[in-house]
């Protein structure tokens, strides 16, 4: 077992039905901890930069403007087997694929309006907290 940070958006889709609080709580439950959180609303730019690896897929422009359509809440989560564990709460891409009891199962409509965005690597979970956050943003809460 590894203690990992890992990046956690709720999307555009989420934060408009109203269930960040839900959406917490199974984080908090499962026993990642949130240590460090904002709300935000993208720009195209920052939308774009983020989702750099997907520019040349063909869902990107629909990708970028779902993104910067409302707010967000950005958060790190930290604990043990941090990435996958938040990857398993999340549940596939597609919600008509994931698993019942997951985020995306619940709280998504479509592929394209999932509800949630977690990283899928410890790599890219350093990349994408560095994009959103200063070091000194993140409080560890770990003793
Ligand atoms: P994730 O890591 O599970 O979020 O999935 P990906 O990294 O593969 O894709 C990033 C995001 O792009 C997904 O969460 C979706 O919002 C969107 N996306 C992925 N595949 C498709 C697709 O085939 N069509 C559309 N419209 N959006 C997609
Ligand atoms: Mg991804």
């Amino acid at each position: 077992m590894a203690l990992e940070r890992t990046l956690s958006i709720i999307k555009p889709d989420a934060v408009a039905k109203n269930v960040i609080g839900g959406i917490y709580n199974r984080f908090e439950t499962a026993g990642l901890r949130i240590v460090a959180a904002k709300m935000m609303h993208l720009s195209k730019e920052q939308a774009e930069g983020f989702y750099a690896e997907h520019s040349e897929r063909p869902f990107f422009g629909a990708l970028v403007e779902f993104m910067t359509s409302g707010p967000i809440v950005v958060s790190v989560l930290e604990g043990e087997n941090a990435v996958l564990r938040h990857r398993e709460i999340m549940g596939a891409t597609n919600p008509a694929e994931a698993l019942a009891g997951t985020l995306r199962a619940d709280y998504a409509v479509s592929i394209d309006e999932n509800a949630v965005h977690g990283s899928d690597a410890v790599e890219s979970a350093a990349r994408e907290i560095a994009y959103f956050f200063a070091d000194e943003e993140i409080c560890a809460r770990t003793r």
